[in-house]
């Protein structure tokens, strides 16, 4: 039997970070807030609970203080080119969130965040850097102190402790499976318990659906996988939430909202399988060590321009989905692991996490030891030997094949060791970009100098076997800079409003064909931030 419906003023699909910091703005104005999500009260937060923490941000105290001089201008050049806008678009919807994006960072999200009670490592990181493609031209990657999870918690504890808590209804294991449409007005939405199945209905003034991206569901990311990485990948790591699956992306089309760019996503190159699965095909997604040899499924070195982490991501997915067999493997040794090896996210960074100055300073001066012996002991793509036909051997039985070949293994390892004993300046261009990333202080302390793979001193060898991981989507549904949702006409549609990855980060992809990192965290604030303002106006 149905319940009798609830009423409110706005009702927020989705208790991600988008949902959440709407809920936030809205509750200040005095506004009724129901908040719905499909998963139970211990995941509050979304994917942002379980990320990094890393936000886009120009123009910070942080900056400042590192010497780094950015600008929305140099930052708004960097992104359209690493988005590969066209550079007569003035008009579009990415575009105009771009630029509303660059201008307003420094006010909407860092100061906004910092007033909450949030803080940021001290130093900035450069990621994405950009390749063929220009891209952040200075480090703006700010990465939260206790990650974000730390985050969310945080904001978490600021709608508990909000002076109008009694405005807020917040419903957890609540599926929506569509909108409610009167008289051409959205006025609520409806769906189905969780656990007991029993149908609900919520009506409200205004709907915001902020239920993230669709990259959690393989099969919509195969139906939309974008023709540069030819076809999809027969092992494609899931690195999303287990509920972006797009049931709202199609409920907003169902009403006429128009959804633009669904080719365009934020994959990785190294997932691996996650030892402590929490959904199907649970993968996390590695920062590739710098000083690693990319090697496809024969063993041969990637080229003939090597693959090097920090300068397009994108282009590394496209370059491994071009091979015959789209998976990958990183030969590297104990000493590089050490240094280099890391995983996006909360879970493995407790140092970060846990707020803990010591335990990093502790991992960058002498190895995350941690992470190391929780990968060799854990993880089932990871191969350890004290020689290379040993280590070939153990890649082999892991491929199921005698696909790998030593000869090419051992060619490209001692290769690139002559080139280190070479000296400067260097012919490689894995070591030339080694050099350049270790003259910014916040690489430097994460990159070797330049270390050998068969140095005996450095082992025993390792080879990680890495496949494509889903992660973001960055195009979604098509909003105004109100956040308001567009029709094919370019209408908007009254009392319907999306925010965070369902809206593509703002306006149905305001990326781009790539991210410069950072903008995903920052998207979801600040397109939020404005929904919450055009519903309170
Ligand atoms: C490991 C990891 C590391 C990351 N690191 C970074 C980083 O450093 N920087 C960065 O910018 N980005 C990062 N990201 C990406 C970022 O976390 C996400 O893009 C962002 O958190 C998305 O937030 P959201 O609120 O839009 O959606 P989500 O967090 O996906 O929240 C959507 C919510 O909607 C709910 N929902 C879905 N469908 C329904 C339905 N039908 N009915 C009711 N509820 C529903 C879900 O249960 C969920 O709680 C990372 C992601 C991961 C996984």
């Amino acid at each position: 039997m149905q319940s009798a419906p609830l009423h409110c003023d706005t009702v927020v699909i989705g208790g991600g970070l988008a949902g959440i910091v709407a809920a936030l703005e809205l509750l200040s104005a005095g506004k009724r807030v129901t908040l719905l999500d499909r998963d139970s009260e211990e995941n509050f937060g979304g994917l942002a609970k379980e990320s990094f923490g890393g936000i886009m941000v120009v123009g910070t105290d942080e900056q400042r203080r590192a010497g780094i001089r950015d600008t929305p201008e140099l930052a708004l050049q960097d992104w359209l080119a690493f988005g590969e806008f066209n550079p007569t678009d003035r008009e579009s919807w990415p575009r105009r969130w771009a630029e509303a994006y660059v201008n307003s960072s420094a006010g909407e999200i860092y100061r906004w965040l910092k007033a909450r009670g949030i803080s940021f490592l001290p130093l900035p990181l450069w990621v994405e850097r950009g390749d063929t493609t220009r891209g952040n031209s200075v480090p703006r990657w700010h990465v939260v102190w206790g990650t974000g999870q730390g985050l969310m918690l945080q904001l978490i504890v600021c709608l508990h402790s909000h002076p109008r808590r009694d405005l807020l209804t917040l419903r957890f294991g609540t599926r929506v499976d569509g909108l409610i449409e009167e008289s051409r007005r959205i006025v609520g939405c409806h769906g189905r318990s969780e656990a007991t199945n029993l149908p609900f209905e919520v009506r409200a003034d205004a709907v915001l659906v902020a239920t993230g991206g669709i990259n959690g569901s393989m099969e919509r990311v195969r139906r939309h996988w974008h023709a540069d990485w030819r076809t999809p990948p027969q092992t494609i790591l899931n690195g999303a939430h287990k509920f972006a699956d797009g049931t709202l992306h199609d409920a907003v089309q169902a009403v006429g909202g128009n959804l633009t760019h669904l080719d365009r996503m934020w994959n990785y190159a190294a997932g691996v399988h996650h030892w402590r699965p929490r959904k199907p095909g649970h993968g996390l997604s590695l920062v590739p060590p710098r000083s690693a040899l990319w090697l496809n499924w024969r063993g041969e070195r990637i080229g003939p321009k090597p693959l090097v982490t920090g300068f397009d991501t994108r282009d590394l997915v496209t370059r491994i989905c071009a091979e015959e067999r789209q998976y990958s493997w990183q030969l590297l040794n104990r000493r590089i692991a050490l240094k280099e090896l890391a995983i996006s996210g909360a879970e493995f960074n407790p140092s970060i996490r846990n707020g803990s100055r010591l335990g990093l300073l502790r991992d960058l001066l002498f190895g995350n030891h941690w992470l190391l012996k929780e990968m060799t002991t854990n993880c089932a793509d990871l191969v350890v030997a004290a020689s290379l036909p040993e280590l070939v051997d153990k890649m082999n039985a892991l491929q199921g094949d005698d696909g790998v070949n030593l000869s090419a293994v051992s060619e490209a390892a001692a290769h690139y060791d002559r080139q280190i004993e070479r000296g400067e300046p260097y012919d490689d261009d894995q070591l030339r970009r080694i050099a350049l990333v270790r003259q910014w202080k916040g690489d430097r302390l994460r990159t070797c100098k330049f270390q050998k793979i068969l140095e005996p001193k450095a082992g025993p060898l390792m080879a990680i076997r890495e496949f494509i991981i889903s992660r973001k989507s960055l195009g979604g549904i098509q909003t105004d800079l109100d956040s308001r949702v567009l029709d094919a006409s370019g209408a908007a549609i009254p009392g319907l409003y999306a925010a965070g990855e369902a809206a593509g980060f703002g306006g149905g992809g305001m990326n781009g064909l790539r991210g410069l990192e950072g903008t995903f965290l920052g998207g979801c604030v600040f397109s939020a931030r404005r929904a919450a303002a055009a519903i309170i106006k």
